[in-house]
């Protein structure tokens, strides 16, 4: 059975060479150009797909928006396709869900070797369907000081350990970044609120190596940081 995916491209000389390499790769892609069509087929109770591919830039609308708003109501695989250099646009896509993003000008087999692993990553158990307890989604180990995320040990830096050890003692709360560096890694003269910036983006790009839907870091606009735990992962 070919693997139903939805591409969203307004520029028909890149969807065609997309939708030929995946059908080649077993995909069957149903291909649109405007946010509109998009959201008349993702919104409707008979879509299939598997995933989505989707450009940011489109006639009618943007990309991020369609992925935000696909995110707050499915967990659907999403892969970000954007110009070259718009570094903003990657930041932002997977910020507002997207699972991966790949930089045009790309080649269509490295879009397919991504696509493949996330489904497969998408395709693994749940946590709670292995016996792990909910509660027990995320776990600190002081004696070894390592973190299993899930049922995975993470390999994490030593700041990025320091800042989620610091946002497990307290879920739900909200840490300035002033605050979070402090409890993270204590007085750093070189540490500055970017710091904690980059390496949250680094350590959620850990967390969704291992659970693509979940995404316990939460950032507050203008505040700072969070960890929040979905009761029914
Ligand atoms: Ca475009």
């Amino acid at each position: 059975m070919p693997i139903p995916l939805l591409l969203v491209e307004d520029e028909p000389a890149i969807a065609r060479t997309i939708v030929f390499a995946l059908e080649r790769e077993g995909f069957h892609v149903e291909h649109v150009m405007l946010v509109r069509e998009a959201r008349e087929r993702l919104w409707s109770p008979r879509c299939d797909h598997a995933a989505v591919i989707l450009d940011v830039g489109l006639p009618d609308g943007s990309g991020l928006d369609l992925c935000r708003d696909l995110r707050q109501r499915s967990r659907m695989s999403i892969v970000i396709l954007s110009a070259r250099g718009e570094e903003m646009d990657r930041v932002l896509g997977l910020e507002l869900g997207a699972d991966d993003y790949i930089a045009k000008p790309f080649s269509p087999r490295e879009l397919c070797a991504r696509l493949r692993s996330l489904l497969r990553r998408s395709a693994m158990p749940p946590v709670d369907s292995i016996g792990v307890a909910v509660d027990d989604l995320l776990a600190h180990d002081a004696d070894s000081a390592r973190i299993r995320f899930g049922t995975v040990w993470l390999k994490l830096t030593r700041r990025e350990y320091g800042l989620l050890r610091a946002l497990m003692r307290t879920p739900g709360k909200v840490w300035s970044r002033e605050a979070l560096l402090d409890a993270a890694w204590g007085s750093d003269a070189d540490s500055t609120d970017r710091t904690v910036d980059t390496h949250v983006k680094t350590l959620r790009a850990k967390l969704r190596d291992v659970r693509p839907d979940l995404d316990p870091i939460v950032t507050h606009r203008g505040l700072g940081y969070s960890l929040d735990l979905p009761h029914d992962a």
